[in-house]
């Protein structure tokens, strides 16, 4: 696998049943129920938990009726929070990014992995120094942290590593933290979990799949904020306090994240099938192999 290369969906289907055992454990019912869109879930639940890839837009492009189904929502009195696992833009590109998509979400309703994380940061370093794997044009402002930039050619003496983003990562920069891993064990805080994410050009790898290389290759096992794990679920509960866990639906496109880590939460889930992880394909036997069987199915948001 190159860096770059894009990966098919059964492909990346594969890795995350490779790597199951490192994904929070629960049961499932035994069968989804089929409805035309989120507004026929709505009688069921208070909350909508929304994913962002896959179910709000595809790269830079918003779905297809997404922005007047959460006017819909809205006028239904439905309290919305979009949880999404993104690690590199800040909170202020985010909600600048949502924007420009036509989607009208406050800061207070959204919980990106980055804040999961770096909510939690001083848990592993309360002082020193992070090396953080990411581009060259990311900013670390909104971190309340001693961070710099981490590659091969500037390999820093760092107290813990930051897996931020993928997009620049290098063969020889894997090499040099591996190398380095070795020489001294540190944490590795990976802030954006997915193994891959739908782009205009097909799935792109992500520091999850990267992290989980890792610990095939050395033993090292990194700390991943964000879907499926119970942090960013915690984070959600708080913003959505009052509301029982059943009456909220966690709303994805992949079943190893957004419907695995909600149902562990405690939340309904709904897969929406047309436009994510399994668009152009039928996503009935992926359910069947991994047992992650959603409440709902939707064919769109
Ligand atoms: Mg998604």
């Amino acid at each position: 696998m190159s860096y770059t290369s894009l990966m098919t969906t059964d492909a990346a289907f594969s890795r995350y049943e490779e790597i199951r055992r490192r994904l929070p454990q629960t049961t499932f019912p035994s069968r989804s129920q089929s409805r035309a869109s989120l507004a026929q879930v709505a009688d069921d639940v208070d909350a909508f938990v929304l994913d962002a890839f896959g179910v709000l837009n595809v790269g830079q492009t918003p779905i297809p009726g997404a922005v007047e189904r959460m006017a819909e929502l809205r006028r239904m009195g439905k309290k919305l929070v979009v949880l999404t696992n993104a690690a590199s833009d800040t909170r202020a590109a985010a909600l600048k990014k949502y924007r420009k998509l036509g989607f009208d979400f406050t800061a207070d309703e959204v919980v990106a992995s980055r804040d999961v994380c770096a909510a939690r940061l001083g848990d592993y370093l309360p002082l020193g120094r992070w090396g953080a794997l990411c581009t060259d044009v990311d900013t670390f402002a909104d971190l309340d942290a001693d961070i710099v930039r981490w590659t091969a050619a500037k390999p820093w003496d760092v107290d813990g590593f930051l897996f931020l983003s993928s997009a620049a990562l290098d063969a020889a920069t894997m090499t040099a933290l591996k190398a380095d891993l070795h020489r001294r064990t540190r944490p590795l805080l990976v802030a954006n979990p997915d193994i891959v994410a739908p782009r205009e050009t097909g799935l792109s790898c992500e520091p999850g799949y990267f992290a989980h290389l890792l610990a095939d290759e050395t033993g090292v096992e990194s700390v991943f904020f964000g879907k499926p794990f119970g942090n960013a679920f915690d984070d959600v509960k708080r913003r959505l306090q009052g509301i029982a866990p059943e009456r909220i639906a966690m709303v994805g496109d992949t079943l190893h994240t957004d419907i695995l880590g909600g149902r562990a939460a405690g939340f309904k889930t709904v897969l929406i099938e047309r436009f994510g992880l399994f668009s152009g394909t039928d996503v009935g036997p992926y359910i069947r192999l991994s047992g992650i069987v959603p409440d709902y199915i939707c064919p769109v948001t």
